[in-house]
């Protein structure tokens, strides 16, 4: 299972978390409840020496209203 590191934006709080691939990514902050994580792509062991090309990636299009879930039907 790889290991995820996440940073909140809010309170820069990092921590790292086991989750399957196809499990979603995590939102809110654990410190301090806020809906600011970020998926850091370095602690999985493949840490690539470009720099901050995931940062540009995940913030577009990174919905964070975790609040109405179940409606997620878009086509799949
Ligand atoms: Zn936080």
């Amino acid at each position: 299972m790889p290991l995820y590191e996440y940073r909140c934006d809010a309170c820069e709080h990092e921590f790292e978390a086991l989750q399957k691939m196809s499990d979603e990514a995590l939102v809110h902050c654990p410190a301090c409840d806020e809906a600011s994580l970020r998926k850091l792509v370095s602690a999985a062991g493949f840490r690539l020496k470009g720099d901050g090309w995931y940062e540009t990636d995940f913030k577009s299009g990174n919905k964070r209203n975790i609040a109405d879930s179940g409606k997620d039907s878009s086509a799949k």
